[in-house]
């Protein structure tokens, strides 16, 4: 984590909204919190929904080489031995407070990191992996771990998928779920915590195009964060240098975003070879090769794996999308968020409480939420209202007033250009539904009008 980050946004900004409008709170606060671990409340939960199911949409849902998977949490301790977790944690390791690169302390020359020169952590036996027992009795034969990362979940599953689906070289499966990680150096909000969400995939390749193959995930990874709106200029390409590569990987990148604390990792691509098929072979004794029916040759695939982290994303989405403003002389807080993400879609809003207005604007609600996550705010002045709404991202407000109750209409209100059409309320729905996939405002049904702002020429 280097150069500070020049956007304006600064992390306590972030982790005060998060705080105040129910997107995370500190986990068990009322003890005092628990270090690293965080809850999200009503507004997180949906947000980190959405970014699940943006990112579902586009590797599994949308295209013909993925499958999905949810392995369980906990695996069979020979996973681990297999992997490399077992061993490779088992060291006295010193992490750098910097870059969080870990070492092996008695191979270190001094008492700097070796990659950045940052300070070091004191040494210690260190055991990434958290460590429980299954069953009754609290015996060393029970020992199993919660699992650091989903992948090995789907690398244990490579033949049951092939057997079922019938899936031909190249495809992938697709996988997300809590991981969990004893991390020496925590920090920064929900950036490095010790449970957390990952959304990952292992592509299966024919060795000799793995390299084709890791470069279509770079730039199809990297476009994803870009589509859903995080600036192009806040994300950045970083290759591992070879002391870097982790034991597995032949080649690895991380998408890095520009998080108010500097360049950090929100998403790792390794190119990880056999490695992982090749040590479950050895150690389950089963045989995980492929048989290609074309070339009638058995091999055993090389794996792209794209390894993103949904807190990261969440954390990088919320960073990148805020935005303060003088509005009528007041600061407006609001945040950018692409629609596909926004906890609430549309507001709907009264403009008084009286029945008459009431009955119509809970009708709208009614029908609207069958759709969409869409709340109902009635209290306080419609500009606070706005503003609530602009802090948490909501695209559009719908807000019922008195010439409703005559011409059926209701106005929509955009979040960031503050603009209004008045619309039949009858095609409310499909008018949202257009706006929501991307349609322009001022783009009107019959009978619709610009109510304020202007048309841009
Ligand atoms: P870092 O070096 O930042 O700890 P890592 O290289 O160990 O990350 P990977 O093992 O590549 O991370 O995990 C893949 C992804 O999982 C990361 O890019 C990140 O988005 C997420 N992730 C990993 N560790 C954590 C953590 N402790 N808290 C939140 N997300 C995490």
């Amino acid at each position: 984590m280097t150069e500070p980050a020049s956007t304006k946004v600064d992390m306590e900004k972030i982790v005060s909204l998060c705080r105040r409008r129910g997107f995370i709170f500190p986990s068990s606060e009322i003890y005092g919190g628990l270090s690293s671990c965080w809850d999200y409340g009503p507004l997180g939960v949906e947000l980190k929904r959405n970014i699940k199911e943006a990112w579902w949409r586009a590797v599994v849902q949308e295209r013909d080489d993925m499958v999905g998977l949810d392995a369980s949490i906990l695996m069979h301790p020979q996973t681990w031995e297999a992997s490399g977790h077992l061993k490779g944690f088992a060291d006295p390791l010193v992490e750098c407070k910097s870059c969080h690169l870990r070492w092996r302390s008695d191979d270190l020359e001094d008492n700097n990191c070796p990659s950045c020169g940052g300070e070091l952590t004191e040494p210690r036996l260190f055991n990434l992996m958290f460590k429980t027992f299954m069953g009754p009795i609290e015996e060393e034969a029970s020992v199993v771990y919660l699992r650091p990362e989903t992948a090995q979940g789907i690398f244990v599953n490579f033949q049951n998928v092939v057997n079922t689906t019938r899936k031909r070289l190249p495809f992938g499966i697709a996988q997300i779920g809590k991981a969990f990680r004893n991390e020496i150096t925590t920090g920064n909000f929900i950036f490095r915590s010790r449970e957390f969400e990952q959304m990952e995939i292992e592509f299966f390749v024919k060795p000799g195009t793995d390299q084709e193959w890791f470069n279509y995930w770079l730039e199809e990874r990297l476009n994803w964060y870009v589509k859903l709106g995080i600036k192009r200029e806040n994300l950045r390409l970083r290759q591992h240098t070879k002391g870097e590569l982790a034991h597995y990987a032949r080649e690895c990148y991380d998408i890095d975003y520009l998080f108010p604390m500097g360049w950090a990792e929100l998403e790792g691509i390794a190119n990880r070879g056999d490695f992982d098929l090749v040590q479950h072979t050895s150690f389950s004794g089963k045989n995980l090769e492929y048989f290609d029916d074309e070339t009638k040759e058995h091999f055993v695939p090389y794996i792209i794996e794209p390894s993103a982290g949904v807190d990261r994303s969440a954390l990088a989405l919320l960073c990148d999308a805020y935005d303060e403003e003088l509005a009528e002389g007041e600061t407006r807080v609001l945040l950018h968020l692409h629609p596909a993400l926004a906890p609430i879609k549309v507001a709907v809003l009264p403009l008084s409480r009286r029945e008459k207005l009431v009955v119509v604007a809970k009708q709208v609600y009614a029908d609207l939420r069958r759709q969409w996550m869409v709340s109902y705010d009635d209290a306080q002045s419609i500009g606070r209202r706005y503003r609530r709404q602009d802090e948490i991202g909501t695209p559009f407000c719908v807000t019922v007033d008195f010439q409703s109750l005559e011409d059926e209409q209701a106005t929509i209100r955009e979040r960031d250009t503050m603009n209004q059409i008045r619309v039949p309320i009858s095609d409310l729905k499909t008018i949202l539904a257009a706006k929501l996939s991307g349609e322009e405002l001022f783009v009107l049904p019959p009978g619709g009008k610009i109510w304020k702002g202007e048309r841009e020429t």
